[in-house]
């Protein structure tokens, strides 16, 4: 086995790795950029080594520069986790060439499979299915128009380099193909620096369902079942779990064999997974799957396999790099129970945006131990900051139950136990996931998000204001009572009551109000302190004297008894804004303050902002052009995805104030707008 092991990646998988390789007595050695100093995965090694500045194209996919990280610590194997250089062949045989072990594919296999149209192509040939389609190498823009008209629309564009949803376009008709065509191109250019696409049949109620193989370098293959992948958001994954919901065992072998042939097809060595789509309609059957691509690496959610087969994907990946033999045959490989996975972003579900929220975590509470058979894989601890250098992950909640119903139930526990202050997260959108009837029959298919996103967005529940103002006047008082008792700790005098906050008065009884902004609107607490305890008068409260609250603060946690029930809630308080984080949720209130209030009460103008740091990549209008409500105007590049701007409503560009190929910070005005009256 490796003496020392250099894990090229950060965060979460970056951690994940760490630990195996560490149960294996392998010394570790992380890399990290500007960014990153201070970062878990850091921490977590045993050396680390600097490799350059935050953006990922000068450090983490640097190769020279992570070869002599290598050589520096002597590192004789490099683990690239997933992303980054993971499927770099090039990389893959720099690494060869230093004489350092590339914990994964050959290079020639990840060629052979890193282009779709071509690994498509071998597909056929070995006998694989393979979705109707194009992938030849002419990409002119007729010959391709007339190619979708073959194939019939719905089609699908994707970027033969393509990744992680990007460069894709679905086309309904004959009329959008050529702009969703160049959208996809640009995309793609933009991404993996490669604009050539393949077009095909878009499946009517597809189910992302993907085999994870295993060969080592002696000629066994093996295949370690299916995950299902369906949950989808922009044709990125969101749930996944293990094993597929209703499928027929004679499936799962023509599966698994059809994926084995696959590897073989390359010269697979390592661990690889062979997506496919299947046609869900009429239900799961032996001949209604069809191979999309194979990944030359772990992916992100190889923990749902790990969990129903026992196994440690990581600990196989470094023996069968280390050149030993699979530890297990096909005969041994067994399913136990359901594992499901969800993915907790940070990032904003409002309005079905799903903007990527970064920023400081100023307070971060994953379940662990305190929520039954669950399994957190982070690369962030509280205080950390979400950077927008990076995905937004903030982990990966992994459960384990004996049949689906019940890995569900403890996959809603686990999301409920979440609690962030700072960035906004989508723990809530994925608890409703989790909580929807369709999710719980498994009547799954890749539209599913989609199809019920109104029911899976955030509401603002008016129902919950009442409990909601309670518990946020019931932390503010907290609070202040910490900072008052510390100020009277520093002035000496911890009797002073010029520091008391219990609305102190020389005669009867104290009265405040609390204003916070919910939803935008003034809602008013009264805060009665009376000799026999506090009390509030709730906006919905007929009773003048209002109900009985007490609290404590401690550390985030804030315990609340209020008219006799006991809540128990995450309490933040930053720049003039609450967070109660209560069941999962993160709820933020603004403290009603009047100077700040007028300011509020200006905005609407109905500029068009950056909702996000970003690249410029068209911009449609000119000053002048009158333009209607919805109209495209220009299209920002962040987080790798395309972002149109649209018009808010009929009117007339006042000005333009970027032009195509400007970076833009979060919040300026891209172009100025005037409403038509
Ligand atoms: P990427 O490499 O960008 O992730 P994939 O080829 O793996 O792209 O496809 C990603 C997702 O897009 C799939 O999981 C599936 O939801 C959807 N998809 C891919 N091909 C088709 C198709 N032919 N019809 C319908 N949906 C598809």
């Amino acid at each position: 086995m490796f003496s020392k092991l250099l894990i090229a990646n950060r965060g979460e998988i970056a951690c994940r790795v760490i630990r195996t390789a560490r149960d294996l007595g392998i010394r570790t050695v992380a890399v990290f950029s500007d960014a990153d100093a201070g970062a878990m995965h850091v921490a977590l090694a045993d050396e680390a080594v600097h490799i350059g500045p935050a953006p990922a194209a000068e450090s983490y996919l640097d190769q020279q520069a992570i070869l002599a990280a290598a050589a520096r610590s002597g590192a004789v194997a490099i683990h690239p986790g997933y992303g980054f250089l993971s499927e770099n062949a090039e990389f893959a045989e720099a690494c060869a060439a230093s004489g350092i072990t590339f914990v994964g594919p050959p290079a020639d296999a990840m060629r052979a499979m890193g282009a779709k149209d071509a690994a498509k192509r071998l597909m056929e040939a070995a006998g694989v299915p393979v979705v109707p389609g194009y992938h030849g190498e002419a990409q002119d823009p007729g010959l391709l128009g007339r190619e979708a008209e073959r194939i019939g629309y719905p089609v699908l564009i994707k970027a033969v380099a393509g990744g992680g949803g990007r460069g894709m376009r679905r086309v309904d008709s004959a009329d959008e193909f050529q702009t969703a065509l160049a959208a996809a191109q640009r995309e793609a250019k933009a991404a993996f620096g490669d604009d050539r696409v393949l077009v095909e049949r878009y499946l009517a109620k597809p189910r992302h369902i993907e085999i994870q193989i295993f060969a080592d370098s002696h000629g066994n293959v093996v295949h370690l079942f299916e995950r299902d992948c369906t949950i989808q958001r922009r044709h990125q994954k969101v749930i996944e779990e293990a094993p597929a919901p209703g499928m027929p065992p004679a499936m799962r072998e023509r599966m698994g064999e059809a994926a084995v042939r696959a590897a073989k097809a390359v010269g697979y060595v390592g661990a690889g997974t062979v997506e496919f789509i299947a046609d869900a309609e009429g239900g799961l059957s032996e001949d209604g799957f069809f191979f999309i691509e194979m990944n030359t690496r772990l992916q992100v959610e190889h923990p749902v396999t790990e969990m129903i087969t026992g196994l440690d994907l990581v600990e196989w990946q470094l023996r069968v790099a280390a050149g030993d033999r699979l530890p297990l045959q096909q005969a041994a490989l067994t399913i136990t129970g359901h594992a499901l996975e969800a993915r907790l972003y940070a990032e904003n579900p409002a309005g079905g945006k799903f903007l990527p929220s970064t920023g400081q975590l100023r307070q971060l509470r994953l379940p662990a131990g305190d929520v039954g058979h669950v399994r957190v894989d982070t690369g962030v601890r509280p205080g950390d900051a979400v950077s927008m250098f990076y995905d937004p992950m903030i982990a990966k909640l992994i459960v384990h139950g004996a049949d689906r119903d019940q890995a569900r139930y403890r996959l809603r526990a686990a999301l409920e136990a979440v609690r962030v202050a700072g960035p906004v997260t989508n723990a809530g959108f994925l608890r409703a996931i989790v909580d929807h009837p369709a999710f719980a029959a498994a009547d799954l298919d890749t539209g599913f998000i989609d199809r019920h996103l109104e029911a899976l967005l955030p509401q603002s529940g008016a129902a919950s204001d009442d409990k909601l103002l309670a518990l946020a006047a019931t932390g503010v008082l907290c609070a202040r009572k910490t900072s008052a008792r510390k100020q009277a700790d520093a002035s000496g005098d911890p009797y002073s009551p010029w520091d008391a906050t219990s609305g102190w008065r020389l005669n009867g009884i104290g009265r405040e109000t609390l204003g916070f902004l919910l939803a935008g609107t003034l809602r008013e607490v009264g805060v009665i302190h009376a000799p026999g305890g506090m009390r509030l008068v709730l906006p919905s409260c007929e009773d003048a004297h209002g109900v009985q609250v007490s609290g404590s603060l401690d550390d985030g946690e804030l315990v609340a008894e209020i008219d006799g029930q006991r809540l128990t809630a995450g309490f933040d308080v930053s720049e003039g804004r609450v967070t109660v984080m209560l069941a999962g949720d993160a709820f933020v209130i603004a403290l009603h303050d009047p100077m700040q209030a007028a300011e509020l009460e200006e905005g609407g103008t109905g500029d068009v902002t950056a909702p996000m740091p970003g690249k410029l990549v068209s911009v449609r209008i000119a000053k002048g052009d009158s333009v209607r409500k919805g109209d495209p105007l220009a299209v920002l590049e962040a987080m790798k995805m395309e972002h149109t701007l649209i018009a808010p409503a009929d009117g007339v560009i006042a000005a333009v104030h970027y032009a195509q190929g400007d970076q833009v910070e979060e919040g300026v005005t891209i172009i100025a707008f005037e409403a038509a009256e």
